[in-house]
């Protein structure tokens, strides 16, 4: 069996390389011909653990190859996979020029009949858009032919992509037919050998569940956030209230976790493309609305902690930033808080020396040298007046105090995850700063 997958990015270069370790042959394509150049020769651009490993093993094994082109590459393919970006538009909803672009280059040169399988996410209606664009491209080469379109989610979180795509806890698909049934059936089952976890249902409820998803975990951190900060009011603690809700099986442990909000490739964009896919049918969806703003609030709540210590003056100071991804174990820095807050601090006349133990060079792309980049995190701290931890990467969570104290101005911490022992903290004489603490 051999597969296409066009866009080669944290997408599709994981689903294409797992998929070629169950031995279907994949191609991926992408335009950017640099991107395939180096991962012709092994090269992954971006950060993701264990994604080497089973690209290398599957170039050798000649079942992973890498292109610039569809045309000349699709002949004998049974399904297409479109994996491209669908970035915010002006107005928030998400841009699927990238995806009709690819549907049309497949309808273009498609010479036998496959599956075209949507796996970015995308609004309702856009599998029936690339089915009309492909159908326009054959009608153009007055070729008649048959073909299928479904809808494929895609449900990896980034640092831990390889994990989800080869156990993944379910998998979303939406067909029209038995026929795209089938063949995503064969190319999933070494995946869910129980059968247990894939659904199957009809297209727009498989582009919809991929962003009720995502809303509904950004509405749990922005939930978690607005309770920290009326915490901080009444005197409690959102740790103990995120024990205290985490333990009803109902609501769940997981993503109840105060901090300086949520960022990533996903969540912020996904959220403002509902907001307006609802908008367009007339409808407000007006919690989802209110995780937004409560989001683009909690972006600002350390930097709102920083001013306060400093009487708001902290023109000239030094701040030494730990973590600059949006979250730990990966480079992603799009809409990741660390830009926010440091953008912040910047345009109040402060400096900034950050270190990212992966996300340096992402960084480095995004904010120039608008900062200083450290050798490692106690290089960042250097003659800081604060230390601003926001992404708690393992090796910033037993922070060695005696070198702090040396290396740093003034002894203050702000701590943007809550991962600190507020009282330790204060044990070896630094100010503490934390989330919704009481502590
Ligand atoms: P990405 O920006 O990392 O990769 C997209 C790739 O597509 C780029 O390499 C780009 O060069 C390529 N591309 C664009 N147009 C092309 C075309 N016409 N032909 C060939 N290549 C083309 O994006 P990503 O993070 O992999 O996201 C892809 C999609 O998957 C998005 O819709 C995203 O919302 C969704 N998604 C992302 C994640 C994630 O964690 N990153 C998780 C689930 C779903």
């Amino acid at each position: 069996m051999k597969i296409l997958i066009i866009g080669t990015g944290y997408v599709g270069l994981v689903t294409g390389a797992c998929i070629s370790e169950t031995g279907i042959e994949v191609l991926c394509i992408d335009r950017d011909v640099e991107k395939i150049e180096n991962l012709k020769r092994g090269i992954i651009p971006i950060y993701e653990p264990g994604l080497e490993d089973i690209v290398r093993r599957n170039i050798e094994k000649q079942r992973l190859h890498f292109s610039t082109g569809i045309k000349e590459n699709l002949d004998g393919c049974e399904a297409a996979f479109i994996a491209v970006g669908t970035p915010p538009d002006e107005d928030g909803s998400a841009d699927i020029t990238h995806v009709l672009d690819a549907a049309r280059e497949i309808g273009s040169s498609m010479k036998e009949t496959l599956v075209i399988v949507t796996k970015s996410t995308v609004p309702v209606g856009t599998s029936l858009k690339v089915k009309n664009a492909v159908q326009a491209e054959l009608e153009k080469r007055h070729v008649s032919m048959t073909f299928d379109v479904a809808s494929n989610p895609e449900f990896l979180k980034e640092g831990n992509a390889v994990e989800d795509f080869l156990k993944p806890a379910r998998i979303i698909i939406g067909v029209e037919n038995e026929t795209a049934k089938s063949t995503l059936s064969k190319i999933y089952r070494p995946f869910q050998l129980n059968g247990y976890r894939t659904i199957f249902m009809d297209i727009p409820s498989a582009e919809l569940t991929k962003y009720a998803a995502n809303c509904m975990l950004a509405t749990k951190i922005s939930f978690m956030n607005e309770m920290a900060n009326l915490c901080e009011r009444v005197g409690a603690d959102v740790n103990m209230i995120r024990q205290g809700i985490g333990s009803d099986p109902r609501i769940g442990s997981k993503f109840i976790y105060a901090g300086v909000g949520y960022g990533g490739s996903c969540f912020p964009k996904d959220v403002k493309a509902l907001i307006k896919t609802a908008d367009e049918y007339g409808f407000s969806l007006d919690v989802v609305k209110a995780v937004e703003a409560v989001n683009n609030r909690q972006k600002e709540v350390l930097f709102h902690k920083i001013m306060h210590h400093f009487g708001n003056q902290i023109k000239g100071m030094q701040f030494g930033i730990w973590g600059l991804s949006f979250k730990p174990n990966t480079d992603d820095m799009r809409e990741a808080p660390s830009l926010v807050i440091i953008n912040k601090l910047l345009d109040a006349g402060a400096h900034v020396k950050a270190y990212d133990p992966v996300a340096m060079k992402a960084a480095r792309a995004v904010l120039g040298e608008s900062i200083g980049y450290a050798t490692d995190s106690y290089d960042a701290t250097l003659d800081a007046d604060a230390l601003v931890l926001i992404t708690e990467w393992s090796e910033f969570r037993v922070p060695n105090f005696r070198v702090l104290e040396k290396v740093m101005k003034q002894k203050v911490i702000f701590d943007g995850r809550n991962i600190y022992d507020a009282a330790e903290v204060r044990e070896n004489g630094f100010a503490y700063y934390g989330i919704g603490r009481k502590d």
